[in-house]
């Protein structure tokens, strides 16, 4: 086991009460071998990614400290998205539980099942946003700055949930 590095893991539901789901998913990351949960980023209602005929997106991001290598905490986040139920059907199509990790320490990884930082993640609202509200400063290997991405990203579509001024 190696010493505990900073990992970051994108949550995304849209069936079965999306956000009973994503907060569940916390809990079990806190779980997971030789990983702690940092922080849990607030909770963020998207338009879907892809096919436009399935309901809307709770999302959020997950801080993790990991001693775990980044392909058995691959392992974990898939087993904790097949516990929640998740069936493997139409590429981006709707899903109870998807955790993507998107940052790895310092990491570059692109191998047959694990690409890291997440390729799509700099251009995604519904990721930047979250990761942003608990960790500002990350940076993205090969991508630089977040902040230089929050700037970038196109926000419209992703809405606070519960929105800002209710309890
Ligand atoms: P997207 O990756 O665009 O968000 P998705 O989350 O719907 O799409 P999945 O069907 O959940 O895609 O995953 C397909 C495969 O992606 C997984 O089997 C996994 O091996 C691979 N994969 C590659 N990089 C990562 C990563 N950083 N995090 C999670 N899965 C990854
Ligand atoms: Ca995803
Ligand atoms: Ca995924």
């Amino acid at each position: 086991m190696s010493a505990p590095v900073d990992a970051f893991v994108g949550l995304g539901s849209n069936l079965d009460d999306p956000a009973r789901q994503v907060r569940a998913a916390f809990a079990e990351l806190d779980t997971i071998d030789a990983t702690r949960l940092v922080a849990a980023s607030p909770l963020y209602r998207s338009a879907p990614v892809g096919p436009a005929d399935q309901p809307e997106y709770v999302n959020a991001v997950a801080w993790l400290h990991t001693g775990l290598e980044p392909d058995p905490l691959l392992d974990a986040l898939q087993s904790i998205e097949t516990r929640h139920g998740r069936v493997r059907g139409q590429h981006w199509g709707p899903r109870t539980l998807d955790l993507d990790l998107l940052l790895y320490a310092d990491r570059r990884i692109d191998t047959r099942r694990l690409v890291v930082p997440h390729p799509q993640m700099h251009q995604r609202a519904f990721v930047l946003v979250p990761l942003h509200d608990i960790a500002p400063d990350t940076f993205l290997p090969g991508l630089g700055p977040l902040e230089t991405w929050m700037n970038r990203v196109d926000r419209a579509g992703l809405r606070a949930d519960p929105p800002a001024g209710r309890d």
